[in-house]
Formats: structure tokens, C-alpha cells, sequence
């Protein structure tokens, strides 16, 4: 049989895909070597969420005291919060699996391979003539299928750095191995202090365990709102996180590390330039899967990730790539937006280029507590980009629902303006729960709003959402 298209890896980006083109009355094969959900579901965002909720349950309940609520002898079960982990990640699984439910969809168990023109054409299935419409041959389990499309979306791995002592240490773990313990680590040392590294950070602090974080760069959180992740450092230091920045881990023994610092070596004595912990977690980026790809001959590369324009096609006719294979931004909800955009281009060549995705109003979160969200330009960015800007901020504490939920923080809202033109460019939040209104923001950004467009939006009252209709002041 001969399909419209085969997607290759079936994530947020490839579950995505298959479910809009075959609902359009395309057929669609999809092919996932492991658990339908891919990263998101399976080891990322799902797990790490159902495991901090449970982290955030039991830290409040033993920091209640500021609300008048005293609770004695408060415990937790982690093998209990994985157990309930695993259970979230198989419902929502099956639920993909009922999505893809229809009569036009064929999923696939097992690692698909894209055969080489002159493979294809040895078998005789796929054929590559100029004058034949084109088609893709994809082998996988041993069978050959044919597709007028492929839509690669093979996702990431964890990056292992090239560290000497890192292969092989049973100390040693990354994101996956964390998340499938059942038992918490008695100390950890998170090298990386990135999205991964902060969310486990907060996860084993908040159930006791003693952390280390150590970041290579000036800064956690690299890429965001400097004067955001300020907050966070000086709450979580002053809780207790041991966070190093300007520090790189030069070699690993056992399951010690050895540093070297600058910063270090200024506040410590030189002795401290080794530290140990029971497990040592690394999450210093991921890196883009292209096996399989190999026969697709003259795909264009950008940074080891395959490269897409703002519809998401490749340079190679009828190949799209979404999700993180592309490198853009690796969220899920960009790989899934970039699946609905390029299957839209699928099958209306006619899609203007508003249509394209538009990695500038793409809003992200870091699950730390509080929450950090943000979408479009940072300050620094915005110069980058040649704008002259206006600032304006607001602490959260102008929220009264959030002076009423959110004792002892205060939290910052700021807004990024174009200071000619009064639009929206960035917005960046600290505090509880700015996570859930974040996509008010992304409309801004998106649409380009005025502050005096923003200022016709009315916000419910009490919620913390209202210091967006604050901050405009
Ligand atoms: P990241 O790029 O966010 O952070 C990696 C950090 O490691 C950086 O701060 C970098 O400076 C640091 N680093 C690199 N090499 C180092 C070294 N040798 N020693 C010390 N520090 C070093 O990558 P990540 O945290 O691994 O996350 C991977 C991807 O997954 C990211 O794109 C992230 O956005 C995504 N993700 C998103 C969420 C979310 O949306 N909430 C959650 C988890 C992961």
C-alpha cells in the first residue's frame, strides 16, 4: 500500500501529525520504536510534573506553619509517587492510542529506516523517477512501506559530555535514570543547571535530599530573564541548594567530581575542588536523533539537527522534519505546533507565510517553585535585535490573589516594550502559578498588541493573571 505519509517517531510532533493528516482522510503510517508519547510522556515532562506535584504536596504540608496550619509527622512514599507516576503516563498513553484510533491510521512497533533511492528502486516498491510523482520507501521490521511524504520526527536523546570518568559509572545518571528510581538518592550533584537540571533540583530539595548544582556558565538558566532567575538563585541558595555557576566539571571518580572554578576557588579554599554524592546527574542539553536518516541523501544540517524552514520542510522534496529534531526549540509544545503548521502546508500548498511557526512567540516554563514562565524577547535580546525598549515590572505582590496564596514571595512580572511602536516584545514572570497564564502573554506576542490593545483585556478578579493588566500601568 502506498501511504500519503510515514512520520517517523511518534511524540508530541509525530502523534500530532498522524492524527491531523488522518482525520483529513489522508492515510498516515507512523512508526515509534518504544512507548507511543515519545520524550514528553514517557520520561520528560509528564513524569517530572506528577513526581514535583508530589515533591510540592509534601513541602507544603511541612511549610504550612505561615498559613496557621501546623502538620506533625508528615511522611512521604516515593516508590508510592513513581507508582502514581506510572499510572498518569499509561492513561494519557492509551489516550494517543485512541486518538490514532481511525480508519486511516496504521501505527507501527519498531525502528523505521529510510531507504536510499537506489535501495528503493532495487525492491521495486518505491519509485524515484522524475516523471513518476515522488515517493518514499521506509523499511522497518523487515517490511517495506511506500509514502508520497516523510515527516521526520525522531526526537532527542540526553547529550553525554565528553568528561572523563562519565561512561559506564553506575553514579552516573542522566533525566531517564532518574526518573525510573525508586528509591530517592541520599545526595545528589545535578551537572547542568538548565531546565532539567533546576526542575530535579527542586524535586530532590523539596523531599530533603542535600543538592549540588553546578552550571558551567555565569548563570543558571542561561537563556532566560537574568533578573528572574536572580530571584530563584537567592531563594534557593538561601534554602539551602548548593549552586555553583562559572564551574566545570573537569573528570569523574566514582562518584566524585572534580571542579574548576574561578568562583570556587575565590569563596572556598582549594580543597573544596572535589565534591561527592551518591549520584551524580547529568543534564547538560540534549542532541538531535538522526539515525535511520542516513540514506536520506543531501539532507541539510544546521547545529546536528536536521534543518527546516517556517513550515518545516527540509531541503529534500516532500520531507518535513518537527519537534526536536529540528533544534529549533526543544519543548513539545513547539514540535506539536510545528506538526499542525506543516501538515496544514501538506495539504494546502496555498498557506501564507503568517502561517509559519513563529519561534518568537513561543512560551516556556520551568517547574521550579515558584514557576518561571516567559515568552518572546528578553531585554538583552531585544537590543540584540536593534529595538530601543522601555521596561516595565511589577513585583507579584500586586496580585491580591497572590499575596493571599504566595506567603513570604514576591515574585516579579516584567514586560519587554517596543518603546516606539508600544508593543509587546517579552514577558517574563516569576511566582505561582504563572505557568497558567503565560499563554495571555503569548497572544500578545504573537498578534504584536499595543499596551493599549493589552489594556481591553479584563482579567478575572482574584487571579494572579491580573498583574499582566497591572504591569501596563
Ligand atoms: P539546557 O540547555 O536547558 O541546559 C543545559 C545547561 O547545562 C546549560 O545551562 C549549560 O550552560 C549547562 N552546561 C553545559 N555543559 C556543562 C558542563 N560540562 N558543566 C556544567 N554545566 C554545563 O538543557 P537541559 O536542561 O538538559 O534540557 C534539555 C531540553 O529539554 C531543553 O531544550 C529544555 O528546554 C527541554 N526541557 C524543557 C522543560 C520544560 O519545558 N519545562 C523541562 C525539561 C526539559
Amino acid at each position: 500500500m502506498r501511504y500519503f505519509l510515514a512520520i517517523i517517531g511518534g511524540g508530541p510532533a509525530g502523534y500530532t501529525a498522524a492524527e491531523k493528516a488522518s482525520k483529513a482522510g489522508k492515510d498516515v503510517i507512523l512508526f515509534e520504536q518504544n512507548a507511543l508519547g515519545g520524550t514528553c510522556l514517557n520520561v520528560g515532562c509528564i513524569p517530572t510534573k506528577s513526581l514535583l506535584y508530589g515533591a510540592k504536596q509534601y513541602y507544603n504540608a511541612t511549610h504550612a506553619q505561615k498559613y496557621g496550619v501546623a502538620a506533625e509527622n508528615v511522611t512521604f512514599d516515593f516508590a508510592a509517587m513513581q507508582k502514581r507516576k506510572t499510572i498518569v503516563v499509561r492513561k494519557l498513553v492509551a489516550g494517543i492510542k485512541a486518538r490514532l484510533n481511525n480508519d486511516h491510521c496504521t501505527v507501527v512497533n519498531g525502528f523505521a529506516k529510510i531507504l536510499s533511492p537506489s535501495e528503493s528502486e532495487a525492491n521495486g516498491l518505491c519509485s524515484f523517477s522524475e516523471q513518476s510523482e515522488r515517493s518514499y520507501c521506509v523499511e522497518c521490521n523487515g517490511l517495506l512501506y511506500e509514502a508520497q511524504y516523510i515527516m521526520i520526527c525522531t526526537g532527542s536523546t540526553n547529550f553525554v559530555p565528553p568528561i572523563p570518568g562519565i561512561k559506564d559509572n553506575p553514579a552516573v545518571w542522566d533525566s531517564t535514570d532518574a526518573l525510573a528510581a525508586t528509591e530517592l538518592p541520599k545526595s545528589v550533584i545535578i551537572v547542568g543547571g538548565g531546565v532539567i537540571g533546576m526542575e530535579f533540583a527542586t524535586l530532590y530539595h523539596e523531599l530533603g535530599v542535600p543538592v549540588t548544582v553546578i552550571e558551567a556558565m555565569p548563570s543558571i538558566l542561561p537563556n532566560l530573564d537574568p533578573e528572574v532567575v536572580q530571584i530563584l538563585l537567592d531563594k534557593y541558595r538561601k534554602a539551602g541548594i548548593n549552586i555553583l555557576t562559572s564551574t566545570k566539571v573537569e573528570s569523574i571518580d566514582g562518584n566524585t567530581v572534580k571542579l574548576s572554578t574561578s568562583e570556587l576557588l575565590s569563596t572556598f579554599n582549594s580543597q573544596l575542588s572535589t565534591l561527592s554524592a551518591e549520584r551524580i546527574l547529568v543534564s547538560v542539553g540534549r542532541r538531535a536523533n538522526l539515525q535511520g536518516l542516513e540514506a536520506l541523501n543531501g539532507l541539510e544540517l544546521e547545529r546536528g539537527a536536521v534543518k527546516v524552514d517556517g513550515f518545516c520542510r527540509t531541503n529534500l522534496p516532500n520531507v518535513y522534519a518537527c519537534g526536536d529534531v529540528t533544534g529549533k526549540i526543544m519543548l513539545a509544545h513547539v514540535a506539536s505546533h510545528q506538526a499542525e503548521v506543516a501538515v496544514s502546508k501538506m495539504l494546502n500548498d496555498q498557506m501564507v507565510n503568517d502561517q509559519m511557526v513563529n519561534y518568537l512567540a513561543i512560551p516556556s516554563v520551568v517547574y521550579t517553585n515558584p514557576e518561571i514562565a516567559s515568552v518572546g524577547l528578553t531585554e538583552n535580546q531585544a537590543a540584540d535585535m536593534g529595538f530601543t525598549t522601555e521596561i516595565r515590572k511589577l513585583p507579584m505582590t500586586f496580585s491580591g490573589r497572590f499575596m493571599a496564596e504566595n506567603e513570604g514571595e514576591t515574585g516579579l512580572c516584567k514586560l519587554i516594550l517596543d518603546a516606539e511602536k508600544q508593543t509587546v516584545l517579552g514577558v517574563h514572570c516569576i511566582g505561582n502559578p504563572c505557568s497558567e497564564f503565560i499563554a495571555a502573554a503569548s497572544f500578545a506576542v504573537r498578534k504584536g498588541y499595543t499596551v493599549a490593545e493589552m489594556q481591553q483585556v479584563v482579567f478575572p478578579h482574584p487571579t494572579v493573571s491580573e498583574i499582566l493588566h497591572e504591569v501596563l500601568h
